[in-house]
């Protein structure tokens, strides 16, 4: 099915070519062993069963499956995903663990490319054409005993290592619009050639170095918490000539607000206030903001911008607090949109970080951690199989009418799940079409 947006582009956002995508990707491995056509299938079909489970949120997927397939010669992971027959855990573990994560990078810069060419990313802008690229790390591995080569490592005061994985995670949001589209991750991880150990600041000026010559052209302003608004990182962003909001407390940028402190005694501070009626009661926002306050102290230190959101209820209680550093100049006229993108960041903690860590990534103990990139791998197919799944509720019609009329995300999941235990679907539209006729929701022509 193609949805075409311009007169000129055409762009097939369906399932079963963002499948074959995947299924392209894992044919085109530059893998020594496969030395004959029948290796070629087991890896893509390894690939396309891990990519299912996440895809179907559904840790018991496969298990199902191959119990369909003894009992009646036909299941869905053939069916919906294309695979030839369904590997073993245990095989699909193995044949996993070789592949790189960054093997499947170039499905997610062809998403981005896509969208971005049907203008999916207009209604995303903000602050004069501003696309916000939100960057933040998450943890989604820890063990004791547990580990591979790809594994973080600390060592505990009574000597015990702790093995992790933390995955920096960007996307593009937008206070706009309710959508985070997830962008490639890079992996916090053991870098060749350097004894020290790496970190989440360390991947996120890998990924800027990797993936900006994708946004040419595009005007971007990095988002980040706290920890990124640090002197080399902005200077980083500066240099590809992005632009940036973020996170500064006063704990960690001690002369930022030395500075601010002496200018406001001496009345040089802007501030100013609004209030605004949520529906139930006034709440007061006090803005401040400083043009050019050294980041940090010492000479030829880079100059930022402040500013700052302070918000009581009507008993006078502080609600919200939070303050930004950006090199966007400040003025009274455009604080409140730089703040409210600044603020915006939160939904990549919300919408992409908690569906990584809660919603289908519990799935270790069904594919193990791997030797080498098993677990890197599984979580770049697991946050793809959230973009895909972004992707679809947008341009796939049915899939649209089918998650509103259904309401919360788990109960379309939790359908899915029963549905393809018990039937097996001659492909996603034959799904999707069988939900709307239970659910009497008039099939679209097209
Ligand atoms: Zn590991």
């Amino acid at each position: 099915m193609s949805y075409p947006f311009k007169e000129d582009v055409t762009i097939q956002f369906s399932h079963e070519s963002l499948v074959k995508h995947i299924n392209n990707r894992m044919e085109s491995l530059p893998d020594s062993r496969l030395s004959g056509p029948n290796t070629r299938y087991e890896m893509s079909d390894a690939g396309l069963s891990a990519f299912s489970v996440f895809f179907m949120q559904s840790p018991s997927f496969l298990q199902q499956q191959r119990l369909m397939h003894k009992q009646r010669g036909i299941n869905n992971v053939n069916t919906l995903f294309g695979t030839h027959k369904v590997p073993s855990d245990n095989q699909i573990r193995n044949l996993m663990d070789t592949v790189p994560p960054d093997h499947f990078y170039p499905i997610y810069r062809q998403i981005f490319s896509d969208l971005n060419q049907t203008g999916y990313f207009e209604s995303f802008k903000v602050l004069d054409k501003q696309l916000l690229i939100a960057f933040d790390g998450t943890d989604y591995f820890s063990s004791k005993s547990i580990h591979c080569k790809c594994c973080s490592t600390k060592e505990q005061k009574n000597g015990d290592i702790h093995y992790s994985h933390t995955a920096v995670t960007p996307v593009i949001l937008s206070p706009n619009q309710s959508q985070v589209i997830p962008l490639v991750p890079e992996f916090v991880t053991p870098q060749d050639g350097s004894n020290k150990q790496d970190c989440e600041i360390k991947a996120s000026t890998r990924w800027v170095d990797r993936e900006s010559d994708q946004f040419d052209h595009q005007e971007i302003t990095v988002l980040g918490d706290d920890l990124y608004c640090h002197e080399p990182f902005c200077q980083h962003i500066l240099g590809k000539n992005w632009n940036f909001i973020f996170v500064c407390k006063p704990t960690s940028h001690q002369t930022v607000y030395e500075h601010i402190e002496g200018l406001s005694t001496l009345g040089k501070v802007h501030h100013f206030k609004e209030k605004q009626w949520t529906g139930k009661e006034t709440h007061d926002h006090h803005y401040r903001f400083l043009n050019d306050v050294p980041i940090k102290d010492g000479e030829g230190a880079l100059s930022v911008n402040w500013c700052e959101i302070t918000t009581t209820n009507e008993s006078g209680d502080i609600i919200y607090k939070n303050s930004f550093a950006t090199n966007h100049w400040l003025t009274k006229e455009n604080v409140i949109d730089i703040i409210t993108a600044g603020r915006a960041r939160w939904k990549i903690e919300n919408e992409n970080n908690n569906t990584l860590k809660t919603k289908g990534y519990n799935l270790k103990h069904n594919f193990g951690h791997g030797k080498a990139m098993l677990s890197s791998t599984l979580a770049t197919l697991n946050i793809l199989s959230f973009l895909i799944h972004t992707v679809l509720e947008h341009f796939d019609e049915r899939y649209r009418l089918v998650r509103q009329e259904l309401g919360a995300r788990k109960t379309f999941f939790d359908d899915i799940r029963a549905l393809t235990r018990y039937i097996c679907f001659d492909s996603w539209h034959h799904l999707l079409e069988t939900m709307m006729e239970g659910l009497e929701i008039p099939i679209p022509t097209s």
